[in-house]
């Protein structure tokens, strides 16, 4: 039985006091009305919003995670984070290769399967996203796009580290679109991923490893699609912002 996970991508929005508001928002709602534990609860602000929210999140039941970070621990990179950096305040989870990063940062899935390794290093929960464009589902190449990110991107991690791996399927045509995949669609790709895993891993990592969907998931679709048998939770934009919205996606897969 696989442990659900709902994550929030807060992406480049709310500035620092936002942030900690909407963190309080969303602690008081999970404490006051959650009724059961089941699934795991992520929060993913910005990097200047980390350490707040971790602090603000002390005792309870969510955890912190950020959208990014590099492979080398240290460097000369301007205006990077690291692994280590990122766990040494006490955040444990790093969404990495998410479309946007793919697309407006030159992420690649081999950079990817860099930070990954380099994220378990240092004890952290990846979120690593993979997910096929529009022009590449209307061309039926998603297969194939899906396989190689799963599988670049994967590289050099081991049975034992999988673990630490949470796969994320994001088709780009619903990601801020509002045009969410239908639950048979994301089920046949999410059991899709599920066997390249196989392939590479073997059934019982396979059947271990959770893969969410995310792409414009709501409050109002998150229950069927949290009910899709290889559908594990969600990676949530823009639902995430808005406490009560976060908290209904987080009902609908407990
Ligand atoms: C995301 O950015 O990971 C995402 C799924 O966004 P949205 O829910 O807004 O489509």
């Amino acid at each position: 039985m696989r442990r659900k996970i709902v994550a929030g991508n807060w992406k480049m929005h709310k500035n620092l006091v936002e942030s900690q508001a909407l963190v309080t928002e969303i602690r008081g709602i999970v404490r006051d009305e959650l009724l059961s534990n089941d699934a795991e609860i992520v929060i993913c602000p910005t990097f200047l919003a980390l350490p707040s929210s971790i602090k603000l999140l002390e005792g309870s039941n969510i955890a912190v995670g950020a959208q990014n970070m590099h492979q080398e621990a240290q460097g000369a990179f301007t205006g990077e984070i690291s692994a280590p950096m990122i766990q040494s305040i006490g955040a444990t989870h790093v969404i990495i290769g998410h479309s946007e990063r793919r697309q407006y940062f030159g992420e690649t899935s081999q950079t990817c399967a860099l930070k990954t390794k380099a994220a378990i290093n240092n004890q952290l929960t990846v979120l690593y996203c993979v997910g096929e464009t529009l022009e590449q589902r209307e061309s039926d190449a998603h297969w194939t796009v899906i396989e190689e990110q799963v599988r670049l991107g994967l590289q050099g991690i081991s049975a034992e580290e999988m673990k630490n791996v949470v796969i994320a399927y994001e088709p780009v045509w619903a990601i801020g679109t509002g045009k969410t995949a239908t639950s048979a669609q994301a089920q046949e790709v999410h059991a899709f991923i599920r066997t390249i895993i196989e392939k590479q891993y073997g059934d019982q990592i396979a059947q271990a490893t959770r893969i969410l969907y995310g792409g414009s998931v709501k409050p109002d679709n998150a229950k069927e699609l949290f009910a899709q048998a290889d559908i594990d939770g969600g990676l949530i934009g823009g639902a995430a912002l808005k406490a009560r919205d976060f908290f209904d996606i987080i009902q609908a897969a407990v």
